[in-house]
């Protein structure tokens, strides 16, 4: 097959395979490298090349897509490239940190004349190659720009938040941070439910409706914005009584009580701020403050 278009990925997880999956079905010239080489196999079988070292996985194509666990392995797997090799590379790092560590990594780059830009991708495997699928990115816009056709072949919509290199890792964290306290929250229903012999599938669709929180997001954001936590809608008082019946309907079925406890805690703290007749919403200043 004549390729016109070539990418290079590194890091063979879930992610990544699904990643090289998707240029592999438009049609890309891909290779690979990963530090489990057995995890190729199937994209080989595909087409793909897989490189005997990173250095050759670089060398091949000007666009480096990494999805790596961490931004350690991406010191791992790259740290002993020849400089000389990576100048000139885009590094799509698709890997998982923080703000500050993208921030590192960036300027690790550009001392090797390279350009890292990077991404938070906002989709399990399942949904990478999918044009509904988004993800962050951030770093110099006219690398973005330039090659956003190859990153819209893994999340059709690629929405850049600024030059800043932390910007993606900080918009994928904030996605994180709502993403993992709601699931937990799901999980400890599933626990609770399961101690009363009802399933998740019976649980299910009270499940979709009690995570579909849209109204009150939309609700919140503006008053929060403009710093109005009155208590007209909803007080923190409330909340808390509410949060402490959760806690003792846990601890009655014998379900482990860490996740309801904490959120009691965090309520108990607001009202003992002396909010106990603003909204729940006021919990954003106590949390602020550490
Ligand atoms: P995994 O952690 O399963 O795999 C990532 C890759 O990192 C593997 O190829 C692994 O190599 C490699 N790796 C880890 N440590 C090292 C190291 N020290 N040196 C060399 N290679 C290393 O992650 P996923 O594929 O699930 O995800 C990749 C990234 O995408 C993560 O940052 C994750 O947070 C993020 N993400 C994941 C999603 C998901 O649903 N899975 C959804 C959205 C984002 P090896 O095969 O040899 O172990």
């Amino acid at each position: 097959m004549q390729h016109d278009r070539s990418v290079t990925v590194i890091g063979l997880g879930p992610m990544g395979r699904a990643m090289a999956g998707a240029y592999l079905d438009q049609g890309y010239a891909v290779t690979l490298w990963n530090r489990t080489p057995s995890r190729a196999a199937e994209l080989v079988r595909r087409g793909a090349v897989l490189a005997a070292s990173p250095a050759e996985a670089v060398a091949a194509n000007e666009v480096v897509v990494l999805s790596l666990t961490d931004y350690d392995a991406f010191y791992g797997v790259l740290g002993a490239v020849d400089p000389a090799v990576l100048a000139g590379k885009v590094l799509v790092n698709l890997s998982s940190d923080t703000p500050d560590r993208a921030r590192e990594a960036a300027a690790w780059a550009a001392e090797r004349g390279a350009v890292q830009l990077t991404g938070g991708i906002l989709v399990p495997p399942s949904g990478v190659g999918d044009p509904d699928s988004s993800a962050f990115y951030s770093g110099p816009r006219e690398v973005f720009e330039a090659h956003r056709g190859t990153l819209a072949v893994l999340t059709g919509g690629t929405d850049h938040r600024g030059e800043d290199p932390g910007l993606a890792a900080l918009f994928y964290q904030l996605n994180m941070v709502m993403f993992w306290t709601a699931l937990s929250g799901y999980w400890q229903a599933i626990a609770l439910a399961g101690a009363h012999g009802i399933s998740a599938t019976e649980l299910q669709p009270y499940a979709r409706n009690a995570l579909d929180l849209d109204r009150f997001i939309d609700f919140y954001a503006p008053r929060v914005d403009a710093g109005h936590h009155g208590g007209d809608v909803d007080r923190l008082a409330m909340g808390l009584a509410s949060t402490e019946h959760v806690l003792h309907t846990v601890v009655d079925a014998g379900v482990d009580a860490a996740l309801p406890a904490a959120v009691v805690d965090l309520f108990r703290r607001g009202v003992e701020a002396g909010r106990g007749d603003d909204s729940a919403s006021s919990l954003v200043e106590l949390l602020k403050k550490n």
